[in-house]
Parts: structure tokens; sequence; C-alpha cells
């Protein structure tokens, strides 16, 4: 006899009764993939039944749901080319118009004799209307009355499925699974933040009794969410902190000297991040510090600071930069600064190959490399210090946790230091950086020149060269930014080459260089240093020179097809203007016709030259996803919450978790036993992830 195995929350979802492997399939696009996935599916919004209209109630301006049957259905081209299907909704008491616009697929998905519910706002246009509403097919056997008065979820749509089936499949699955579930907080935190049962949440997260429980219901998902995600972070940092670090003293030796030739006074903003920086080194622990600075705030400085420290305890130092230009750039501003001093760095990125190579991975090996700059090339496991104590990563948002650990793995609890220009959000410092101490510089240094932008549509282009010329003649250079190297033949974008060609010719009396990623290291050494000399005016560009570069004597900036940018990576490229003295001008030029959002977008960035503003806008763009790239390591996913909607449950869980890890760092008090246990189970689900 077989018997037949009972449902678990780990069972895969096609195992719920009613889903099977077709439907199985379409929820897996949606990320379920168990029947623990479909329970902790949240619904994109919910319908409150008892706010549906009968269908001659519904009144011009009104937001309204009905529901009714499709009585006729049609598509045609509008006289702008757009695609029309109007659809025609009855109930017993009337008729209502629906429209979309440049949906042709609705067409065939809607079909005369169905039941749907449709919600939006109504209209007028010679007769009632919906244009481009919310709608949703209703299952045959849920009769008015059954739905009447009732919270319907509206789950996240996939083809193939309706809310019903995922409805359905649900039910089941709570009848079967709930008790499975098992607790995952104190009673104490519950109470405190006035939050449900987790078995309660669960369920009225899909059978609210009204909008006010789902809310709840939801809340308390999201906290659980941010909770353990701040936890693990916290358990970091005090797994960090709790590590021998190295105890370096500050003999001035290397420092004194360094400062005292600078060519500037540090401003109030490095002097106060050295002084974090110089007693975190001074502890017999390691440091963990995010230093964080606007572009052109001049991290770089502080970054050398600590580096020296180390080299005047003898120790190795090493600073990794995300493109081989700006590592490049760091070799050559380190010689000469250091040169003095007597400290000569070694560069190693991909490019360095060969006897040279090896030359260097000996001398590292040996300890006689005392300060090393490369890119990402340096994680690479064949490189290995003699002596490493400080690590410093530059641009930060550029690596992902996994790669920052593998260098500071090379030493032995090296202090560690990154640097970022990303002014990003409390809120997303606060997940990303969780684990790190941070310093921010907030002024720039004095006697910078404004950066003025302006969007210049092609056409203009002989008056804005004329422009440039001036700045040109009064000994000043220019960047030129291209999106692409080579021509596509599917995008209308012009190519390096193309640009190179307009501005030789534009401006034959300048000299004019190319540099981009295909070159080799000492090709582009050699421009980059060219251009810092002055000898290269005009430099056209890929985003090669996006992070860190810095010519403070070059002035502008011609961005071509900006559209092509994100809002961020625009803030970085015109950074790298606006860094000396003078006026700097920032021209995006644009040579087609744009989307209104597109055009808006770059609009804000002509507008906007605050860091912040543009990445908080950047965010709410593109999502905070995107923006943090790469995805943490051993950190469980953030699916339900939003870190800018949510923030004040973040900051609350955030507070929490901090202090729970603060008096009870072992979990030993029995309250905490739920906690712990949950906890363990998800450090255990990262990492089994992790490894493939
Ligand atoms: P970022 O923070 O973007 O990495 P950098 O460290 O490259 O900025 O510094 C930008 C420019 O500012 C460099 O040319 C640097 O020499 C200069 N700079 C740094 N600190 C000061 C200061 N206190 N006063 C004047 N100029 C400074
Ligand atoms: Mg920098």
């Amino acid at each position: 006899m077989v018997k037949k195995t009972s449902l678990r929350l780990g069972s895969p979802v096609q195992y719920v009764k009613g889903i099977g492997p077709k439907r199985a399939a379409c929820l897996a696009r949606i990320g379920v993939e168990t029947v623990r996935d479909l329970l902790l599916l949240v619904p994109r919004r919910y319908i409150d039944y008892s706010t549906v209209f009968k269908i001659r109630d519904v009144k011009i301006d009104d937001e309204a749901t009905v529901i009714g049957r499709i009585k006729h259905v049609s598509a045609r081209q509008t006289r702008n080319r757009t695609n029309l299907v109007t659809a025609l909704l009855s109930d017993s008491t009337g008729s209502i118009v629906l429209k979309w616009f440049n949906r042709p697929d609705l067409k065939k998905r809607i079909k005369v004799g169905e039941l749907i519910l449709v919600s939006g706002k109504v209209t007028a246009y010679g007769t009632r209307q919906f244009v481009n509403p919310l709608y949703e097919f209703i299952d045959e056997g849920q009769t008015e009355q059954t739905i009447h008065g009732s919270i319907i979820p509206i789950y996240p749509l996939t083809e193939g499925l309706t809310t019903w089936d995922i409805r359905r499949a649900v039910r089941i699955a709570l009848e079967k699974c709930l008790p499975e579930f098992k607790e995952t907080l104190s009673q104490s935190l519950i109470a405190r933040n006035g939050l449900l049962q987790l078995h309660r949440a669960i369920q009225c997260i899909h059978f609210p009794g009204d909008i006010d429980e789902a809310r709840a219901a939801r809340n308390r998902l999201v906290y659980d969410e941010f909770f353990f995600f701040e936890l693990i972070l916290a358990r970091r940092k005090t797994e960090l902190q709790e590590k021998p670090g190295i105890p370096f003293v500050t003999k001035d030796t290397l420092t004194g000297p360094f400062v005292k030739d600078l060519p500037f006074t540090l401003t109030q903003g490095q002097t106060a991040a050295i002084k974090s920086i110089t007693d975190d080194m001074r502890r017999a622990r390691p440091m963990n510090r995010l230093l964080q600075g606007d572009v052109g705030s001049g991290k770089t400085v502080v970054a050398v600071y600590a580096i020296l420290i180390a080299l005047e305890n003898d120790y190795q130092a090493v600073l990794m930069a995300p493109t081989e230009i700006l590592a490049e750039q760091h070799y050559m501003v380190l010689r000469d600064m250091l040169a003095s001093i007597g400290i000569q760095p070694f560069l190693l990125t991909g490019s360095t190959k060969g006897s040279e190579r090896n030359v260097v991975i000996e001398k590292i090996a040996s300890g006689e490399a005392k300060l090393v700059l490369g890119t990402h090339a340096l994680i690479e496991e064949e490189i290995s210090f003699s002596r490493l104590g400080m690590v410093v990563v530059d641009e930060q948002h550029r690596f992902g946790v996994m790669q920052r650990a593998a260098l500071v793995n090379k030493g032995i609890n090296p202090d560690f230091l990154v640097l970022s220009a990303t002014p990003i959000p409390r809120t997303l410092a606060l997940t990303l950086y969780g684990d790190l101490d941070i310093s921010i510089i907030k002024e720039k240094p004095p006697a910078r020149g404004e950066v003025i932008t302006k969007i210049i549509h092609e056409r203009e282009k002989k008056k804005l060269f004329r422009f440039i010329r001036d700045i040109l003649t009064q000994g000043r250079q220019a960047f030129v930014i291209c999106p692409i190297i080579e021509k596509s033949e599917t995008m209308e974008l012009k190519s390096v080459a193309e640009v190179t060609d307009e501005i030789t010719t534009a401006f034959p009396d300048f000299s004019v260089a190319v540099i981009h990623g295909r070159l080799s290291t000492s090709e582009r050494l050699h421009i980059m240093s060219e251009y810092r000399l002055g000898n290269i005016t005009m430099l056209v560009a890929t985003t090669v020179v996006e992070v860190g570069v810095d010519i403070p004597n070059a002035t502008v900036m011609i961005i071509m097809h900006p559209e092509r940018f994100g809002l961020a990576q625009l803030h970085q490229l015109r950074g790298r203007i606006g860094r000396g003295a003078q006026e700097s001008y920032c021209f995006l030029v644009v040579s087609r016709y744009l989307q209104p959002d597109t055009y808006d977008r770059i609009q804000f960035f002509e507008k906007n030259t605050d860091g912040f503003a543009l990445a908080q806008k950047d965010m709410r763009l593109r999502g905070p996803g995107e923006v943090l790239g790469k995805r943490q390591h051993g950190l469980p996913d953030i699916n339900i919450g939003d870190i800018e909607y949510d923030r004040d449950l973040l900051f609350k869980a955030r507070d929490d978790a901090f202090s729970l890890i603060e008096q009870d760092p072992g979990f030993d008090s029995p309250e905490n036993y739920h906690i712990k246990a949950h906890l363990d189970n998800l450090t255990h689900r990262a990492e089994l992830l992790s490894i493939g």
C-alpha cells in the first residue's frame, strides 16, 4: 500500500492539491518553490469587497471597484499608432466601458463572458469609463455572496495563474502546514512592538478580517525580515570586535613628514576621520571602518595616512581599486607623493603580466613590497603577503562582500578601511554597511569652483564648441565621455571613434587623445600622465574614467548620450571636474528624442549637484536592489520589506537586534530561544545558498 506522504513546509509547491507541475512552474517564476514560499507570498494589495460598487452607482471621478461580465472586446490602432483595447463590462444594473492603451495582449486574454473585477478611477469620455484599470479574473465558484464584504488578496501577477488559484492553494497549505511554523521572536519583542504572533500574521496576510489586519500582518513579516538581517550584522560586528587585532603604535615618522609636505591643509572632516582611524588602529582589535565622502572630498589623503601608520609599524598595506585606471592613478599619485619619504608603491592589476607580475608577487610574498596597489587581481589565491596589516578598499560599492573578505583574509586580522563616494541614504547604509563603523567627510576642500551643468541639443553644438574653445584657450582641459567604444548596429549611438573624429576636426589646434578599457596598461599610464601634465588638452573616454580619476585642471566635461547613464553614474562622471579652484562646466549633449521620464532624469541631474539628493532619487527610480549592487554574502534576502517605505520598522528592528546582541550575546535567556533557533536556520540556509 502506498502511503501518501504528508505535506510539509519544505515540500515542493506542486504537491499542494490543485497546483501540479504546470502551475508550479508558473509559481517558480515569482520565486515560489516550496510550501513555505507559498505561505510567505505577500499579496501586492487587497481589494475590499465591502466597497464594491454596482455599475449603476459608479460616478465620474470615483475610485471604484466593480464586478461584471465581459460583453464585448475589440482592439484597434489609434491615430497616433498606439494600440487600444476596448471592452464592455456589465452587471445586473448596467454597463461601463473599459479601455487599455498599449496592452495588445489583453485582446486575447479578456474573453467575452468572463467574470472580472475592475478597479480604478472613473472618467468621462462621452460615457463613463475606466482607463487602464487594474483587473482580476474572478473564479466562477466565487459567488457574489461568498466574497461580499471580505478582503481579497491580490497576489503578484504571473502568467498562467490567477489570484484565485493561489488563494485556493494557500488555503490548503495553511490548513496542513501552518502549525509547522515556529514562532521566531520573543514575546517581549512582540509585545513591545505591538506585533502579531507569527501564526496569526501568516494567516492574516492571506485572509485578513479587514485592511488594518492585513497591514499588521505584513508589518510583522517585514519586521522579522529586518530583525534577522540586522541580527546577523550585529553578530558579525561583535565577532569582528572580539578578534585580536594589531595594536599599531603611532610614531609620526612617516605621517608627520607626509602631512607637512602636503600642498594644502587638511579639512576639518579629513582631520576628524584621521582621528577616528588612528584611535581604531591603536586598539588591539581590527578596525572595520567606512569612510564616506562625496566625490572630490579628499578621501585618498585620509587613506594614505592610515596606510602610513601601518608602514611605520613595519606592516604591509594594500589599496584595492575597482578599475585599472583608478589603480594606475593611485600608483602614479602615490609614487610621486611618497617618494620624499622613501616609500615605493607596487602595482598589480589584471594587465600586469609575465615576468613583471612574477616579480611583484614575489616581492609581496617576501615583504619587500610594503605598499601594494591594484585591482581585484590582488585577491587571487597565489598572492600572499608576508605581513599584511592594513587593507583599504576604494569605492567599496563596486565590490561584493566576498571580495573584501578575500583580501582581508590575506592578513591575520588586519585593519580594514573602505572608501565610498556613494552618498547612500541612511536606510541603505544600515543594511549595506551595518557591521562597519562610519566616518563621514561632509565638506569639500575650500576654494573649489562651482560646477555648472547644462543640457545641450546636438544642433547647438557649434555654439557649444566655441564656448569650450574659449575655456581651453585659457589653459584648461576637457573630458569627452562616450557610452560605447564601437559602433553598434542596433543602437544609434556615437562611438568613441566618431566622437574623436568630430572633436579633432572641431579643435584642430588642441591635442586630443583617446582612452578606453581596451588599451594596455602602459598605453593608459602614458596617456593619463600626459593628460595630467597638460600635454593632452582633450581626452575622449569611455566610462573607464568614471570613478576616482583626479585631474584638477580639467574643468570641462561633455557627456554624449547622457540618457545612457544612471544618475549615480552621471554623478560620478561629473565628479571628475570641479576639482580645482576654477568654475567647471558639464554639458549633456542630447541628440535624439527622449522618453519623458528619461528626459526628467537628465533634467533632475542638471538641476542637482548634491550627491545625497541624487542617490536618493536614484534609489527611488531603480529600486534599492539595483543600487545595492552585489548580493550580500551570507545575509538573508529582503523580499517583503522595502527599506525606504518601511524605514521606521527598519530602524526599530535594527535597534532591537543590536541591543539584543549586546545584552544576550550567547542567546542564553530562555526567552531568546526561538530567536536563536530561527537564526541558526537562516544562516544555515544562507550558507547552503552561497555554496552553489
Ligand atoms: P575623493 O574623495 O573623490 O577620492 P580625492 O582624494 O581624489 O577625492 O581628492 C580630490 C582632490 O582634492 C585631489 O586633487 C586632492 O589632492 C585634493 N585635496 C584633498 N584634500 C584637500 C584639502 N584639504 N585641500 C585642498 N585640496 C585637497
Ligand atoms: Mg577617490
